[in-house]
């Protein structure tokens, strides 16, 4: 049988360019998933940006959010990759710029990742996980936490573990992700490593950077098991002073929160308190 689609106008929230595209019907058949994020890479809308649409169950778009990458166009493989190696390159080729990010994130904040694959699909799950332990600080590595699925029809799909990341590798859709923030953090990683060339230096970058975060959430822990409560603002400036970086800002603070919450505890999280909070809830 063949597959129907649905015309479905995009504009692009960076700029306003407006192009229709096509989606499956079976995509939205499926009730399960609820709202889908569909990657819209460079020129498939807008000739110059990426983002990401978020569509419901009834092919209504929900809403948009950019993807601030430029992605450089590398005409034929590298060395490398020739070799079997996954690059940086060659995973955003596989699973586009927001897969990437969304698969990172799932591993910095301890979500497991499930991949529906199809019969193209090269890498397996062992490699996939190499890698993706690879970006951690050794203690936090070990573990695996991707899964590949061979089931492809979205009704038939079965997660063991229910919060966590789901993307289907053909398509590129992310199907689930179980966290409310954007990934700015990861984005802002993502578009410094493509800046080098050397494409051991890029995985180093991640590492450093994911791994500068996490001792800022490592001392905001420390801090937290020590207090009864705190204010964020002296949180805030407590980490920025022991790991003597620059002040961190309210987005850092929420991922940090995030990070203690998913890898050590609720608990200590509920210690930090906002004057914000506490103004509101005193009118
Ligand atoms: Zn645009």
């Amino acid at each position: 049988m063949l597959e129907s689609f649905k015309e479905i106008e995009v504009v692009c929230p960076t700029c306003g360019e407006t192009k229709s595209i096509n989606i499956p019907e079976s995509l939205f058949s499926q009730k399960k998933f609820g709202t889908i994020k569909i990657q819209v890479p460079v020129n498939a809308v807008c000739p110059k940006h990426q983002f990401i649409v978020f569509l419901d169950t009834k092919g209504m778009v929900r809403g948009y959010e950019k993807i601030d990458i430029a992605m450089l166009v590398t005409p034929a493989e590298t060395k490398k990759e020739a070799a079997g190696i996954l690059t940086l390159r060659k995973l955003i080729q596989l699973f586009g710029t927001y897969g990437i990010l969304s698969l990172m994130h799932a591993k910095i904040f301890n979500y497991p990742s499930y991949i529906i694959k199809d019969e193209a699909f090269e890498p397996t799950e062992e490699l996939l996980n190499l890698i993706s332990n690879r970006i951690l600080p050794e203690k936090y590595r070990g573990h695996n936490s991707i899964y590949l699925l061979e089931e492809s029809n979205y009704s038939k799909i079965k997660l063991k573990e229910k919060k966590a990341l789901l993307i289907d590798s053909l398509t590129k859709n992310i199907l689930q992700t179980p966290w409310k923030e954007k990934l700015k953090f990861e984005e802002e990683i993502v578009k410094r490593a493509l800046e080098i060339i050397n494409e051991e230096d890029q995985l180093l970058l991640l590492q450093q950077r994911i791994a500068i975060f996490i001792k800022e959430a490592e001392q905001a822990k420390d801090i937290l098991e020590n207090v009864n409560e705190i204010y964020e603002e002296d949180l805030i400036e407590q980490v920025s002073r022991e790991v003597l970086m620059p002040r961190m800002n309210q987005n850092r603070l929420i991922l940090i929160k995030e990070f203690i919450k998913h890898n050590f505890s609720q608990k200590l999280v509920s210690r930090i308190k906002s004057r914000v909070d506490e103004f509101l809830s005193s009118l």
